[in-house]
C-alpha cells in the first residue's frame, strides 16, 4: 500500500476540539450555542445517531435539545414544534432527522426551518446561497469532505476534481464546494459513459454513489486523493456483515496519494460538522466573529 491513510475519525476529534475552544469564546460573550434535534418515529439507526448528536453537541460546550415524537404525529404538530424552534433566541441550530414517517411530507419540514438556522443546509435557500457564492450553511457531509481535501492538499485551485453521484445531499453540494475552491469539477452519475476514463483524469475523487467498493484502483490516477463517501454493507466472515466503501481500497490504495477509509474516514466528520454548522448560525445570529475555514 502506497497511500496516505487519511484518519477521519482523529481529524473529527481535532475539529471537536477547536469547536470546543470557539464554544468556551462565544459563551464569554454571553451566548451558549444551542442545538435542537427532531426525531420523529421509532425509527433505531436514527435514534442511535440522535443520540450520539446530542451527546457531542454536550461534549464541546453547547446546548442540546431533543424532541421525541411519535411516530403518529400529524404534520401539522411537526410543523408548529419547528415554528417555536425558529423563534427560540436559545436555539441556533434546528435539525429534523430524516427519514420522516410517511403521512409527512420530508420537503415542507426542510421548508420550514429557518434558513438561518438550517444546520443541515438542506433548505432551498441554503442551497441557492451555496450555488450563488454567498454566505451559506452548507451539507455536513461534504463539508467534511471539503476540510480533509483542504487539510490533505491546501489550495485545490486548478484541480481537476471528479464527484461520482449527483445527490442534493453530497454530490451536488460536494461539486459547489470544489468549485467555490476553484477546483475544475465534473460530476459523474449513474448515466455517465466510460465512468473510469472520467475518473482517471482526476486528481480528486469524490465517490458518492452507495454500491458496495464500485471504483477500482485501475481508475485511479497515481497520486490522487480518494474520498470515499459509500456507506455499504455486505456480508463478511462468519455470518456477519462488515462495511466497505464505494471504493475498492485495497486496490485504490496501491495507486492513490491518500485516501480516506470506510469506516473511520467521512463518517466521522458529519456530526463534527454539524457542530461546525451550529457554531457558525450562531455566530451569525449574535454579530460575532465566526470561525476561520470552517463555513463558507
Ligand atoms: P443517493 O442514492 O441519493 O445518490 C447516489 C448517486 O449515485 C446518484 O446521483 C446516482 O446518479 C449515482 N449513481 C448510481 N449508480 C451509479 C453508477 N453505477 N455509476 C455512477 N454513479 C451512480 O445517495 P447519497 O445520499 O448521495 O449517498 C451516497 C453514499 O454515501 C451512500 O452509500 C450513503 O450511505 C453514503 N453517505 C454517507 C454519509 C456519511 O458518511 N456521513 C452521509 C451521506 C451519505
Amino acid at each position: 500500500m502506497t497511500a496516505k491513510i487519511i484518519d477521519g475519525k482523529a481529524f473529527a476529534a481535532r475539529l471537536r476540539e477547536r469547536i470546543a475552544e470557539e464554544v468556551a469564546r462565544v459563551k464569554a460573550a454571553g451566548v451558549t450555542p444551542g442545538l435542537a434535534v427532531v426525531l420523529v418515529g421509532e425509527d433505531p439507526a436514527s435514534a442511535v445517531y440522535v443520540r450520539n448528536k446530542g451527546r457531542q453537541t454536550v461534549e464541546v460546550g453547547m446546548e442540546s435539545v431533543e424532541h421525541r415524537l411519535p411516530a403518529d404525529t400529524p404534520e401539522a404538530d411537526l410543523l408548529e414544534l419547528i415554528g417555536r424552534l425558529n423563534t427560540d433566541p436559545a436555539v441556533h441550530g434546528i435539525l429534523c432527522q430524516l427519514p420522516v414517517p410517511a403521512h409527512i411530507d420530508a420537503a415542507k419540514v426542510l421548508e420550514a426551518i429557518d434558513v438561518a438556522k438550517d444546520v443541515d443546509g438542506f433548505h432551498v435557500s441554503n442551497v441557492g446561497m451555496l450555488y450563488t457564492g454567498q454566505k451559506a450553511l452548507v451539507p455536513c457531509t461534504p463539508l467534511g469532505c471539503l476540510l480533509m481535501l483542504r487539510d490533505q492538499l491546501g489550495s485545490l485551485s486548478g484541480m481537476e476534481a471528479v464527484v461520482i453521484g449527483r445527490s442534493n445531499i453530497v454530490g451536488k453540494p460536494m461539486a459547489q464546494l470544489l468549485l467555490g475552491d476553484s477546483a475544475t469539477v465534473t460530476v459523474a452519475h449513474s448515466r455517465t459513459r466510460d465512468l473510469g476514463a472520467v475518473v482517471r483524469r482526476a486528481d480528486i475523487v469524490v465517490a458518492a454513489v452507495g454500491r458496495p467498493e464500485m471504483v477500482p484502483g485501475d481508475w485511479i490516477k497515481p497520486g490522487a486523493t480518494v474520498i470515499d463517501v459509500g456507506i455499504n454493507r455486505v456480508p463478511g466472515e462468519a455470518g456477519k456483515s462488515r462495511l466497505v466503501g464505494d471504493c475498492h481500497f485495497e486496490s485504490c490504495a496501491e495507486v492513490a496519494g491518500a485516501i480516506t477509509p470506510v469506516p473511520g474516514g467521512v463518517g466521522p466528520m458529519t456530526i463534527a460538522c454539524l457542530l461546525a454548522n451550529t457554531l457558525t448560525a450562531c455566530c451569525r445570529a449574535n454579530g460575532l466573529a465566526e470561525p476561520e475555514g470552517l463555513a463558507v
